[in-house]
């Protein structure tokens, strides 16, 4: 008989309550006031809409389709586009929020936003998928500007439909208009390195606290959870700084390999079998949870929501911990997480990268100019390190962990830069 791995512990916490807990924390160790409180907390802008997609046998369909603007205070608002069948509106108001505290911890002049569209792209066809990003731009036509709201991808999405969501819009607009989305194609005016980008910020932060932890990269280990664009990358770029890449996984499976994967094999399998692992040999099958609590030093969590949670953390044997998704630790976790004394850097820094680089994408849009993948990764670099070291030396300041520390960072300065700007 085959073996089947044991049902997961479903944990799934409302993202939104898991955000806030943190927010909680970090506003009451600044004192912000109740007024600013109010504001911060809840999201400036919230559209549904449905969609209504002639499917390919002919008759239509109905898609729930959202968009969020947390803040716009520090700028436009920015933040990818999700297609899953899971996704609420509580999700996307926390993805949205997360947003908002990303760029600014990472300092990069815009508010935060998040889409979604409840649907399952892999079961729906190119013409299918390429109807539904186009009906949803029509619908969120006068929320999306370059200098109002600018979607990218995420889980689910890619260069493809960022592609007819610029076209889309620019057909409404009587012109061209490549700032009004990030994560593009290469020849439709996205930028070099915007597809490592997240894995890569993921790798700088994870050996900026190597660095402080005094751990060796030439002598560590690591497990990557989760193997697309931002785990492959991630996996690749340790791998490359010289630390064993010892266990991966995706939907299909984990696998362990004691003497260290070779991600860029893995990663021709990967594009050889229809884009998962299925059937991968080059190591032992493990569970997911196997892969969460392997004997690694460092783990990076880059699949999706609560995967770490209170049933696992107490087993978790890793030192650091590097956030690569967006929400991967349950707040209820954080407790046991710090009690053993892992280091853990927040999703609000660690995969900054992706942003940031599309901050960079927007840039040159606007310049009309393209630049060379050395200053985009030069640029990147040096962000992603600064944000680490402000991250890190609030932490000691308030002698809090670094995931409070990014909250404390992000929330001053909206508060703050809102002050500034006044209101009614
Ligand atoms: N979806 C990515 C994130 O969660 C990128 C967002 C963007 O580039 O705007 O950070």
């Amino acid at each position: 008989m085959a073996y089947i791995e044991p049902a997961p512990i479903i944990d799934k916490e409302n993202p939104f309550e898991s955000m806030m807990s943190r927010f909680n924390t970090a506003a009451e160790l600044l004192g912000l006031d109740n007024e600013t409180y109010e504001i911060l907390k809840n999201p400036v802008k919230q559209v549904i809409v449905n969609l209504h997609i002639t499917m390919d046998n002919g008759k239509k369909q109905v898609f729930e389709g959202y968009r969020v603007i947390h803040s716009d205070t520090l700028g436009p608002a920015k933040g990818g586009i999700r297609f899953a069948m899971d996704v609420s509106i509580d999700e996307v108001k926390a993805l949205a929020a997360w947003m908002t505290w990303k760029c600014a911890v990472v300092d990069i002049p815009y508010g935060g936003a998040k889409g979604a569209i409840k649907c399952d792209p892999t079961k729906m066809s190119k013409g299918e998928l390429e109807r539904l990003v186009r009906a949803y731009t029509q619908a969120m036509y006068d929320v999306f500007g370059p200098d109002k709201d600018i979607p990218a991808p995420d889980m689910g999405t890619g260069p493809q439909e960022m592609a007819w969501l610029m076209d889309e819009y620019s057909k409404m607009n009587g012109r061209t208009v490549q700032g009004v989305v990030t994560g593009k194609p290469l020849v439709l005016g996205g930028s070099l390195g915007r597809t490592e980008a997240t894995g890569r910020g993921v790798m700088i932060t994870a050996l900026e606290a190597m660095l402080k932890l005094k751990m060796n990269p030439a002598h560590s280990s690591c497990a990557v959870q989760g193997f697309g664009n931002v785990g492959s990358h991630a996996a690749m770029f340790m791998a490359e700084r010289g630390l064993k890449v010892k266990a991966i996984s995706d939907v299909t499976g984990a696998y362990w390999n004691d003497k260290g994967f070779d991600i860029a094999e893995v990663i021709k399998y990967r594009d050889s079998h229809n884009k998962t692992l299925d059937g991968f040999k080059g190591g032992d099958l493990i569970t997911n949870e196997e892969l969460l609590t392997a004997p690694v030093d460092v783990l990076l969590p880059c699949a999706k929501e609560d995967v770490i949670t209170v049933h696992n953390a107490d087993k978790i044997q890793a030192k650091l911990i590097v956030e690569g998704a967006n929400g991967p630790t349950s707040y209820k976790a954080d407790d046991i997480i710090n009690s053993k004394g892992i280091v853990v850097v927040p999703d609000i820094l660690a995969n900054a990268g992706g942003v940031t680089v599309s901050y960079f994408e927007w840039v040159q849009n606007r310049m009309g100019y393209k630049w060379e993948a050395d200053r985009v990764n030069r640029r990147s670099d040096r962000i992603m390190k600064q944000a680490f070291e402000n991250v890190y030396n609030t932490a000691k300041k308030y002698n809090v962990p670094m995931r409070i520390a990014a909250y404390i960072v992000a929330i001053a300065k909206v508060a703050d830069t809102y002050k500034l700007r006044g209101g009614f």
